[in-house]
């Protein structure tokens, strides 16, 4: 099978040819169909997880088929479309599992640096990261919502906000263009920021009832002109952005973190304490979670918009994605 695979802490993308792996008791090996680009993969690509083995295959947006099931598998049969996204995996025996808070399991796997993920023909998995993929939704379609969108859809259902509540969502990329369009499924509503005006046409496209120009405008000046937000999604990856949003949050307002970014968010007491704000960060959710995504995903119409490439060419995905120039997320092909 081909693969593409990473060397080193910050090597290139090689295409190689490995034998097709046996699944383990517990595990299935599935059939890759399609596989998102994610902003994340950067962990993956420099080495930048404590802990990671190389040579390594990035890719935590799996759409595919199982192929073969490994001993004690039962409840998953060869030839189910499943999904495998960031949570790749809990232990069931740390003291956060024991709890049911699988999502923040001590030993949490994650497939692209726990394990080989899916930038590759053929993959292993362990049952716990399976979520089922209706039907209606096609493979391309699925894998973003694997990570980018069961990140903002799980997010947005935790936030606190209900219908018709002022929500905005920071950054209308490939984060960004799926939470307008949940935010707006799901009744709220939907202030989008964005950089330039170029932006604004297709942010009110995909559900989002203003639009603010962070360039011509502040933002959280904005916000509080409509009165403050009751959340805040930030999803670009600038922690610059995320602090001066602080300021546009409404009483009891809540800004979440999504977007990966290591520089510090700064903040003052006083903005917390004032209208009792909270930041809070989000990742993902388990493959329960996941499967509530694609069947709201399903039944609202929310879909991603996506570029294509096939696996040979997965150098090219990754520049791509990374250039943040690609409406709105880079998905492979196999
Ligand atoms: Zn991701
Ligand atoms: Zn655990």
């Amino acid at each position: 099978m081909k693969v593409a695979q990473i060397a080193k802490p910050g090597g290139d993308f090689e295409i190689v040819e490995r034998e097709i792996p046996e699944p383990d008791a517990g595990h299935v090996r599935i059939r890759v169909q399609a596989c998102g680009v994610c902003h994340s993969d950067v962990l993956t690509k420099e080495g930048l997880w404590p802990g990671i083995q190389y040579p390594r295959i990035p890719g935590h947006e799996v759409a595919s088929i199982i192929d073969q099931v490994g001993d004690g598998v039962s409840d998953w049969k060869k030839g189910q479309r499943v999904g495998v996204g960031w949570h790749g995996g809990h232990d069931g025996t740390c003291r956060e599992c024991r709890r049911g808070d699988f999502n923040n399991c001590r030993n949490l796997q994650v497939p692209g640096i726990s394990y080989d993920g899916g930038y590759q023909e053929y993959m292993l998995a362990p049952v716990e990261a399976l979520a089922a993929i209706p039907d209606a939704l096609s493979d391309v379609d699925a894998a973003p919502l694997l990570c980018a969108g069961i990140t903002t859809y799980n997010s947005l259902r935790h936030s606190g906000a209900m219908p018709g509540d002022l929500v905005a969502v920071q950054g209308i990329g490939g984060l960004g263009h799926l939470r307008i369009q949940f935010a707006h499924k799901f009744g709220f509503d939907v202030v989008a920021i964005g950089r330039g005006s170029e932006n604004a046409a297709v942010a009110q496209k995909l559900g989002a009832s203003i639009y603010i120009d962070s360039q011509e405008t502040t933002a959280s000046e904005a916000l509080q002109k409509l009165g403050g937000a009751r959340a805040i999604l930030a999803t670009a990856p600038s922690s610059k952005a995320m602090s001066e949003l602080v300021n546009g949050l409404g009483p009891n307002g809540k800004l979440i973190v999504v977007g990966v970014a290591f520089d510090p968010i700064e903040v003052s007491p006083v903005q917390l304490i004032t209208g009792s704000r909270t930041i809070q960060g989000w990742a993902a959710g388990t493959p329960a979670d996941t499967e509530d995504t694609l069947r709201f995903a399903e039944l609202s119409g929310v879909r991603p918009m996506i570029e294509t490439y096939p696996l040979e060419k997965a150098a090219e995905a990754y520049a791509r994605m990374m250039s943040g120039k690609a409406e709105f997320r880079v998905v492979l092909t196999m």
